[in-house]
């Protein structure tokens, strides 16, 4: 074999793609259930509107950003597309075309959905890709900044997974606080960790000096003993920042949503603010979360655009399929109709049919290859046919069909010009 995949990414087939399409079109029905409209951005952006907005110290800015460059120039001079990268996650597309289409002046409130592959150069592991799916929502306006909101879109992230059939899930929450909350807190951090700066990993003592709350999420056994040593408390938030993460919490048991909090939880991106969150599964092992979000009020602003607020959250698809341990063999398509024929006699007969009643919208699908009725039998087995059409040589030279019902194996005998209505009334 000359090609194989790149490394970190999959190919998703049948009939592990109709979880996909179930996934989508669940989440579709739910998006318009929630009045939530769908974005569809570019691939690709150009790099600066992510470091920008995950800013340039967090991890995925620092490892894990896939930039693309060609060997073509463009009329300048210039490699074309160099200064671009594959998009890392939604985010800040969706803002970047929120602000380029001035949304602000045509609408009070915006509310996207998307659904769509994201790139990030990571050493590939279970449940960790460098193509992975992503279902996401913004929701972006002036004076937004509501409680019921962040209660909104982390009810639609709950409600999303429980709609895709999965129950062993915990959400955790954490308040991050405004922009000058954050700076205190960071200020604070830094003291109570700086005695103990050796025992942390190597790569959260860089951390310490480009983004110490990473420090309070890292993985590492070590890190996790300093962390749990630390003495902090919310001191550093302001009543305003305390008061609204009291009114979401409420919200949320208003709404019978479980939750727990936890001081520990970040986020690894610079523009959260206030409420983040992340939901996650016991059954994942150590790629556990399967989507996180949280409000970033000041994002908008920074890349250009209007002060107005915004809340959002990503989950992981193949996460979700990984939580979910759906079994293939379970997984069932079915067809109305498989039509047999012989191909000596029959198939343009057949072909006729097969056009005339897929046109009247009945799903069905033609032997083409051949072979005895018993193989053909197996393919419409396979293809799960509600009803099979046998074109035998008797039946073409009589203008018959016979056609079985595969629910009781009974077997009838009609005329071809009555096959559409029998098939309608029985369907
Ligand atoms: P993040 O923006 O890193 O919080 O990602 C949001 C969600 O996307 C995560 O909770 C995962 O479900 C999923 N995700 C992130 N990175 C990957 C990856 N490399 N491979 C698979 N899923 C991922």
């Amino acid at each position: 074999m000359k090609f194989t995949l790149p490394r970190g990414t999959r190919d998703i087939l049948y009939p592990e793609i109709i979880l996909w399409q179930q996934i989508e079109d669940t989440a579709r029905r739910i998006f318009s259930v929630y009045n939530y409209r769908e974005v569809r951005t570019p691939i690709f952006e150009e790099t600066e509107l992510f470091e920008r907005s995950m800013g340039e110290s967090s991890d995925v800015v620092q490892k894990q950003m896939l930039n693309l460059a060609s060997q073509r120039v463009d009329a300048d001079g210039k490699p074309l597309l160099s200064g671009f990268s594959l998009r890392p996650e939604g985010t800040a597309a969706v803002v970047r075309s929120y602000i380029q289409n001035n949304l602000y002046k045509k609408e009070r409130i915006s509310k996207f959905f998307y659904i769509g592959p994201m790139f990030r150069g990571e050493r590939p592991q279970k449940g960790r890709l460098r193509q992975f799916h992503q279902i996401g929502v913004e929701v972006i306006g002036a004076n937004t900044a509501s409680p019921y909101l962040d209660a909104e879109v982390i009810a639609l992230s709950v409600g999303l997974l429980k709609s895709f059939g999965l129950k062993m899930f915990k959400l955790k929450i954490n308040t991050l606080g405004s922009s000058s909350d954050k700076n205190k807190f960071s200020g604070i951090l830094r003291s109570l960790l700086e005695p103990k700066i050796s025992l942390l990993c190597d790569d959260c003592q860089q951390r310490f000096d480009r983004n110490v709350f990473r420090v309070l999420d890292c993985k590492n056994k070590g890190c996790r003993e300093v962390v749990n040593s630390l003495d902090i408390d919310y001191g550093y938030l302001s009543e305003g920042s305390i008061r609204y993460y009291e009114e979401v919490k409420t919200i949320l048991k208003d709404l019978g949503i479980e939750f727990e909090e936890s001081m520990s939880l970040v986020r690894g991106l610079d523009y959260y603010t206030h409420i983040v969150f992340e939901i996650a599964s016991d059954s994942l092992g150590s790629q556990d979360a399967l989507g996180a979000g949280g409000r970033y009020n000041n994002l908008v602003y920074e890349l250009g655009g209007p002060q107005v607020d915004a809340v959002g959250f990503a989950l992981g698809i193949e996460r979700i399929l990984l939580a979910g341990s759906y079994e293939e063999n379970t997984i069932t398509s079915h067809i109305d109709c498989f039509i047999i024929s012989m191909q000596s006699v029959g198939l343009r007969q057949a072909f006729i049919l097969l056009n005339e009643l897929r046109s009247n919208g009945i799903c069905c699908d033609l032997g083409y290859i051949g072979g005895s009725i018993k193989s053909q039998m197996r393919m419409a087995n396979k293809a799960g046919a509600r009803f099979v059409i046998i074109f035998g040589e008797e039946e073409v030279r009589n203008n018959e069909i016979t056609v079985k019902d595969m629910n009781d194996s009974s077997q009838e005998r009609i005329s071809l010009s009555k096959v559409l209505q029998y098939l309608k009334e029985k369907l």
